[in-house]
């Protein structure tokens, strides 16, 4: 475990690698620390799908270029760092790759020394290794070179460059230059000036690790020719070397099924989200939004009141779920509550139970509870039908669900004679951190979102309130239902529904309308 800032008179900073993008090549340890940190310093490097990561009880501190303006001086990071710590704050000071390599970490810890503040260094992955990885090129491999080098092509002031370029070419290594789209020209000549052979391989690597990632493969002499046609922009870096040779062959990453796709899932932040790792899995980048927070009505008069008439009740009686998270919040209430379960089973009358999909009756299961009636379609309106053709006359049902509910559920029970109590459990809480709604806004604006997936009408307000005033009309969105692709066009998105209440059936939609033929792309290869 980590230490917990109690044992900080001064509180302490991490200086943490986050890697080049990808999500799962976030360490064990940063992805730790970003749970159990009270601030976190970071920069324009940190992907948006790390971004959503930080719970909402973490202070954040965005200290990278905002559109058009300058990075925050290293001077201003430094002495936030410094400021923080000395509150007693636990800081999370995150960048991009690997803090110390071309990452000014060693910096920043020679200030945190002069200060006394106690610190720790979380070694990233460095997009150095990982971005050609992900391009399909080894930086070594054994045929064709014994050394890898990792250089900077930032200029000087005054333009020029302060690479040997001579020492360099000697040591026919694989060359890796950070920081260098914008002094291109420059190195690639550089080393022809040295005696590098014109026609030796050279890649050029954009955005690598991420859904959005590009390759430019050409040689020393035509590289910044097929760059420019490409428009290649930062981040990216340059490999030069035989090893660029083998991307051709050794691609894989795009090649995923769901590879070079970017899918936005809103979900209930608790929700264990078997759908982002399903995603992921078959190769696409996932944002989780985590705009949507419930947060349980506790201690909640209404619903032991309620519940304590409900098990003195005689005759027929229905309590009634609409969502996993209701399960849950209920079940938890119980034991806040010191209720017996069965005091609503065993005592007076019969008890039924009624789940408006097959999520909800498998959460219900878990339980031991296995719902007597699950209508097929998954709606509110629906379940309410169902149930007012199920239950007898005269029986009573109990809904306990979000505040707020679906109106739909109701009438049709009313309508059959059927009295009804709507008991709030929990609310739902819609948020996101600025700096990452700012980003996904820019995303959508620029179709880098192939779809937005929403598995309840609240998830789709809760999505739409938390990017506030804008047009909806370039959203794809994927729906689990009927009722929430109708909440959807509200906001004049676009629908796709999946073709049941699952989200194996949401997995299914997404592969049908973005899918490649994974099969195909590896068959070119194999000869
Ligand atoms: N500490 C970082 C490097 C910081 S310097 C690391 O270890 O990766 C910033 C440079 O890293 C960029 O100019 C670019 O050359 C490179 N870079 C970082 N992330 C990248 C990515 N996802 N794709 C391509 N290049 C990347």
């Amino acid at each position: 475990m980590l230490n917990q800032n109690s044992e900080y008179k001064t509180g302490k900073v991490w200086l943490a690698g986050a890697g080049p993008g990808d999500e799962g090549l976030l360490t064990l340890k940063t992805a730790e620390l970003m749970e159990t940190a009270d601030v976190i310093v970071y920069d324009a490097l940190i992907s948006p799908e790390i971004l959503s990561r930080i719970p909402p009880t973490a202070e954040t501190i965005y200290v990278g270029k905002h559109s058009g303006s300058h990075p925050v001086p290293q001077d201003e990071i430094n002495r936030i760092l410094v400021r923080e710590a000395k509150k007693g704050k636990r800081v999370l000071r995150l960048k991009g790759g690997d803090p110390f390599v071309f990452g000014r970490g060693g910096e920043e810890l020679e200030l945190l020394l002069r200060e006394g503040i106690p610190f720790e260094e979380v070694p990233g992955i460095t997009s150095s290794v990982a971005v050609p990885a992900y391009a399909g090129i080894p930086v070594t491999h054994r045929d064709y070179t014994s050394s890898f080098h990792v250089i900077t092509g930032h200029a000087r002031k005054d333009g020029t460059l302060s690479i040997d370029f001579d020492s360099l070419v000697k040591l026919q290594g694989t060359l890796v230059f950070l920081m260098s789209v914008s002094s291109m020209e420059k190195i690639l000549k550089g080393l022809m000036d040295a005696g590098m052979d014109p026609d030796m391989p050279a890649a050029v690597l954009e955005r690598g690790t991420t859904a959005k990632q590009r390759r430019v493969t050409a040689t020393v002499s035509t590289l910044k020719e097929a760059s420019d046609r490409a428009g290649i922009s930062t981040p990216a870096l340059i490999v030069v070397g035989k090893v660029c040779s083998l991307a051709e062959e050794l691609h894989w990453a795009e090649d995923r099924i769901l590879g070079g796709r970017r899918f936005l899932l809103t979900r209930p932040r608790q929700n264990i989200s078997s759908l982002a790792g399903r995603l992921r899995d078959l190769g696409a980048q996932v944002i989780e939004m985590p705009a949507i927070r419930t947060e349980p009505i506790s201690p909640n008069p209404a619903l032991s009141d309620a519940l304590e008439r409900f098990s003195n009740r005689k005759g027929e009686k229905w309590l009634v779920f609409t969502s996993p998270i209701g399960v849950s919040v209920f079940f938890e209430q119980l034991v806040e509550m010191k209720m017996d379960l069965r005091s609503l089973f065993c005592g007076a009358g019969s008890t039924k139970v009624a789940a408006i999909g097959s999520a909800t009756a498998k959460a219900l299961s878990k339980h031991g509870i296995f719902p007597d009636l699950v209508p097929s379609v998954y709606s509110a309106q629906e379940l309410g039908r169902a149930l007012a053709e199920k239950a007898e006359e005269g029986s009573h049902v109990l809904i306990v669900r979000a505040e707020m509910g679906s109106e739909g559920l109701i009438p049709p029970l009313n309508h059959a004679g059927i009295s009804a109590e709507d008991i709030p459990l929990y609310r739902t809480v819609y948020e996101v951190e600025p700096m990452l709604k700012d980003r996904i806004r820019e995303m959508l604006e620029n179709g880098e979102i192939d779809a937005v997936t929403f598995t309840s009408g609240s998830t789709v307000r809760g999505f739409t309130q938390a990017l506030g005033e804008r047009e909806f009309t370039v959203v794809h969105s994927v729906c689990i239902g009927e009722q929430t692709a109708r909440e959807a066009e509200k906001f004049g998105m676009q629908v796709e529904i999946a073709r049941e209440a699952s989200m194996d059936a949401m997995v299914e939609k997404i592969m049908e309308l973005f899918g490649t033929d994974q099969e195909s792309g590896y068959a070119d290869r194999h000869h």
